[in-house]
Parts: structure tokens; C-alpha cells; sequence
């Protein structure tokens, strides 16, 4: 048992797991990914794919989310043009949209200063001669359109390129790998994971736990035993709806409750999100799945700005998919608090003080992987052996080792 040795396992192929991969990997680590599933099989091929600072963060006052995730969004536009691109988002304002446009221009005004003024930061109001070129986007009581930039991806492709970036570095994936169960000991950890009806053992200085919404099922098989963090998960479902926006996207405000909610371009159709629901705590995350609710809630929402889908013949949907957001409850909240406007910041947690042998991820942003990456190292350091880093995760160029034609 343990014949193969790692100074880094890490749990879970989804973008924070292939982030680790990618940081360990360049500071010169030996690491392998265990993935139960594929690459990026759970929340990241599910999420709203926007790689932003987070506009409606700043309501929430999270202002250091929003600054790191604008500085990570800079590095991918620079890093990985071919997979992260800016795009003109716009905001309409009608005389019942509850965010009023000194609100937005207030909001979009803070979001230019954290971005640095930088081209992709600046924003503007829409002349009213410019509103009818919006994708059919309703006239009628509409009082303002804001432009800004943002960017978007597909997410799924983000994290086969990072964790190439990571394999080109000499990080190992093991697909359809299911951790079963770890031992920590003084010195790091033994390991154990099923594949192909086998169990597989190995030794590692640290593990980290980058499982998402599986991450205390995942932290329940480590030994001794560790107090979780408590969670809420909450579903998102998106549709992809048959249409085109040759703009950019939209962000909109769901008539129902006001929410966020946006339309975009995807794959030659529009892809319209996100819902918020609380999910079981003893459910199973593989099972979380889009509702019919769900799906009327957003068919709704877009409706409600573009009249071409109102009073439809046919269903106009194509597809559509749910992911799971882990959102860590504070000390002080209580299990009836609504997750909702909770903040969206990372946790991570280390088995202990000094010298981790564990660090579980916690929440945490697509846009934001490579940031959280290098914190998971940086809280590692004291654990791992010296070695020469071999690249600089803000460098490394990230390409889609299988990249997909658009339909
Ligand atoms: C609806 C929604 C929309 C979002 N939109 C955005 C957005 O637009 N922009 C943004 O920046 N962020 C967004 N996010 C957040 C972002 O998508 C997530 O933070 C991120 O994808 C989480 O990645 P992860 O690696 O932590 O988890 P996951 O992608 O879920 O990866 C965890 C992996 O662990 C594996 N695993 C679990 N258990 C085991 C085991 N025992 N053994 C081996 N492997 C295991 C799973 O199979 C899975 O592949 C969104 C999230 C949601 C839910």
C-alpha cells in the first residue's frame, strides 16, 4: 500500500481542483487529480459561464471579491484569448425596474474605478436612437439602457485547458477515479481511490479537497475524523433557448422577485440564468436536475423584456442544466437565514494551524480558480517540500487541448 507518492493529491477535476493542480504543479510540485467522473463533470460545465468581477456583488459590499475577481478576469482576457472574451453587457431600466439608474451608474462608476479604468471597465448610457438595434429588446416605459464590459467563456473548456496547462507541467489526471477514503498521519496522508472495480492506494505530503458541492461527503471519509465547515447549496438551472442576441448579453431583473437574471449568446442560441433554490442537505449533488418551475420562472423573465417570446406556439426550449453553489454559513447565521444574499467569498479550511496535510475549498467563483489556487499553496507552503518553481500561474497561456466549433 501507498507505493506512489505525491507531494499533492488533489480531489475533484472541476476548475479550483485543475486551478491547484496547475499552482502545485508550476511551483514545482508532483501532483495528481483524482476525478470520480470527467473533467469538469460537476458545477464547472453548469455555471453562468461569465468571467466578471461581479456587478451585483458590489450591492452585497463585497468589495474585495469584486476587486480580485477584476483582477483575475484582466489576466484570462491576457492569458486565454481564445477562451475568455470581453463582451458588451446591458443593463435596461424600466419605470418598475427596482435598481434605478443613478444606482447603476453608481455601481457601474465603482466597477470602473476597481478595474483600473481600464477599456474593458468603461460603461455608458445608450442613446435612445441606439435602443431599437437591441435585439428586439421591449420599448415600450423602457427609461434607460446601460452598456459596460464583461467577459465570457465556455467553462467546461476553461478547465480542460488549465488542467492541460497543469498536465504540460507534469501534474497527472485520473478520470473516473472515485476517492474513497484518507488517512492523515503526521507526516501527510494515505489515499485510496476505486478505479475500474480496483482500489488504488497512494501517499501524499497534502490533499486538498476541491470536490464543490460533494466536499463534506468527500471530508466525512477522512480519518481522524474532521468538523465541516456548514453549507447551503443552491441550485441554479439555466435554459438554452432557441434565438439569437447578435449584441451581446443581457442582464435583467426576474418580474417575479427581482433578481438578477441574464440572457447571452450561446453556441448559436441563448442561454438565460440563473434561478436560486435551496437544494437538500442530505440530497445527493449528482442528482441536482433542472424544474419545471425553474424553467417557466426564466422563460418568463425574458419574455418580459423581449416580446418575441411572448404568446409562443412552440417551446422554445433546447436544453437546459442545473449546478449547485456552496454557500459556507457564518458562525453567527442560523439555518433559516436565506442563503441567497449570503456572500460569495472562498473558505478554505485546514485540517489544522500548522503544517496542513488537509485544505478543503469552500464557494468560490469560476472567474476567480487561479487566485484561490495560489492561496491553497501559499496555506500549503509550511506542508510541502522545498522545490524550484518551474513556471508563474499569471503567466502560463491556457489553450482548449479540444477545442469545439460554435454552432
Ligand atoms: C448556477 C451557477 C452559476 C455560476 N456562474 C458563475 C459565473 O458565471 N462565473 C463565475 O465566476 N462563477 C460562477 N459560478 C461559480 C463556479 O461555477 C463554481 O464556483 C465552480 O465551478 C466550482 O468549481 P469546483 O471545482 O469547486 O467544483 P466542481 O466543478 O463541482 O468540481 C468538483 C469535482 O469533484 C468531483 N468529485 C466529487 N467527489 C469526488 C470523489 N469522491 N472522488 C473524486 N472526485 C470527486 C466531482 O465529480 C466534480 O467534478 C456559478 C455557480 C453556479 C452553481
Amino acid at each position: 500500500m501507498g507505493n506512489r507518492y505525491y507531494d499533492v493529491v488533489v480531489i475533484g477535476a472541476g476548475i479550483h481542483g485543475v486551478g491547484v493542480a496547475q499552482a502545485a504543479a508550476a511551483a514545482g510540485h508532483s501532483v495528481l487529480v483524482l476525478e470520480q467522473e470527467g473533467l469538469a463533470s460537476g458545477t464547472s460545465s453548469r455555471s453562468s459561464k461569465l468571467i466578471h468581477g461581479g456587478l451585483r456583488y458590489l450591492e452585497g459590499m463585497q468589495f474585495s471579491l469584486v476587486r480580485e475577481c477584476l483582477r483575475e478576469r484582466a489576466l484570462l482576457l491576457k492569458n486565454a484569448p481564445s477562451l475568455v472574451k470581453l463582451q458588451p453587457f446591458y443593463i435596461p431600466i424600466y419605470k418598475d425596474t427596482r435598481r434605478r439608474p443613478w444606482l447603476i451608474r453608481t455601481g457601474l462608476t465603482l466597477y470602473a474605478v476597481m478595474g483600473g479604468f481600464h477599456r474593458a471597465s468603461l460603461f455608458r448610457s445608450l442613446g435612445r436612437e441606439k435602443w431599437h438595434t437591441l435585439d428586439g429588446l421591449d420599448t415600450i416605459g423602457l427609461e434607460a439602457v446601460f452598456r459596460y464590459y464583461d467577459a465570457q467563456t465556455d467553462d467546461a473548456a476553461l478547465t480542460r485547458a488549465v488542467m492541460h496547462s497543469a498536465e504540460s507541467l507534469g501534474a497527472l489526471l485520473e478520470t473516473g477515479a472515485q476517492f474513497t477514503d484518507g488517512q492523515l498521519h503526521n507526516d501527510g496522508a494515505v489515499i485510496q481511490y476505486q478505479k475500474n472495480g480496483q482500489t488504488i492506494a497512494c501517499e501524499a505530503r497534502a490533499v486538498v479537497n476541491a470536490a464543490g458541492p460533494w466536499v463534506n461527503q468527500v471530508l466525512a471519509k477522512i480519518s481522524p475524523q474532521q468538523t465541516p465547515q456548514t453549507v447551503d447549496l443552491v441550485q441554479g438551472t439555466h435554459i438554452v433557448i432557441e434565438g439569437r442576441l447578435t449584441k451581446g448579453i443581457y442582464y435583467m431583473e426576474a418580474p417575479s422577485d427581482r433578481r438578477a437574471v441574464f440572457a447571452m449568446p450561446w453556441q448559436g442560441k441563448i442561454l438565460v440564468g440563473t434561478t436560486e433554490r435551496r437544494f437538500g442537505p442530505d440530497a445527493d449533488p449528482g442528482t441536482v436536475a433542472p424544474t419545471e418551475e425553474e424553467a417557466r420562472y426564466l422563460l418568463q423573465t425574458i419574455a418580459s423584456y423581449f416580446p418575441a417570446y411572448r404568446n409562443l406556439q412552440r417551446n422554445p426550449i433546447f436544453s437546459a442544466f442545473a449546478g449547485l453553489r456552496v454557500l459556507p454559513r457564518a458562525a453567527d447565521s442560523n439555518e433559516n437565514e436565506s442563503p441567497f444574499s449570503r456572500p460569495r467569498e472562498t473558505v478554505l479550511l485546514p485540517d489544522r494551524e500548522q503544517a496542513p496535510r488537509l485544505l478543503t475549498i469552500y464557494g468560490g467563483k469560476l472567474t476567480a480558480y487561479r487566485a484561490t489556487a495560489e492561496k491553497c499553496l501559499k496555506q500549503l507552503r509550511s506542508t510541502l517540500p522545498d522545490r524550484d518553481a518551474t513556471a508563474d500561474t499569471r503567466c502560463l497561456t491556457l489553450k482548449d487541448p479540444q477545442p469545439q466549433q460554435d454552432g
